[in-house]
């Protein structure tokens, strides 16, 4: 399921308040309308409906394929700077907490386990087009040769 919420948010720009939505995961297998907002790249953006300002929210955001079996992580690249977001990480990139003992991940969901990582939701949208394509090529080829 999708995960958003709705916020009161101030105009940077001019000081008008107005209701933004906040996304925080988006499953586009189990909600496929809301993967047509994310590649408009109105996801995770303000807007204010008086002047008209734009801004990209700073909101770490999950989006999940189950379909596909792949999920991609979205987080601001100000993190960088936060020893204790780092600390979530190996030296390699990989996740550094391990799923906990007696938790099983469900077999064909461990890519769940390690999400590809982006810092820029643009790239984001890219990474998905990158996907889908390589999934939609098999389909047409029927699989295809590989060097
Ligand atoms: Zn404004």
């Amino acid at each position: 399921m999708s995960v958003k919420e709705s916020v009161e948010a101030k105009c940077p720009s001019c000081g008008e308040e107005s209701s933004t939505t906040i996304w925080r995961s988006m499953n586009v297998t189990q909600d496929p309308d809301d993967k047509e907002l994310l590649l408009a790249g109105t996801a995770n953006v303000f807007r204010c409906p008086k002047c008209q300002y734009e801004s990209m929210l700073d909101i770490d955001f999950l989006y999940h394929d189950m379909e596909r079996k792949f999920c991609v992580q979205y987080y601001p690249y100000e993190r960088l700077a936060d020893d204790g977001f780092l600390a979530n990480f190996t030296t390699d990139g990989g996740p550094a907490i391990a799923v906990p003992e007696g938790m099983k991940v469900k077999p064909g969901m461990e890519y769940l386990t390690h999400p590809h990582i982006v810092f820029e939701m643009g790239e984001l949208v890219r990474y998905v087009a990158f996907r889908d394509r390589l999934v939609d090529l098999d389909a047409e080829t029927g699989g295809r040769q590989r060097p």
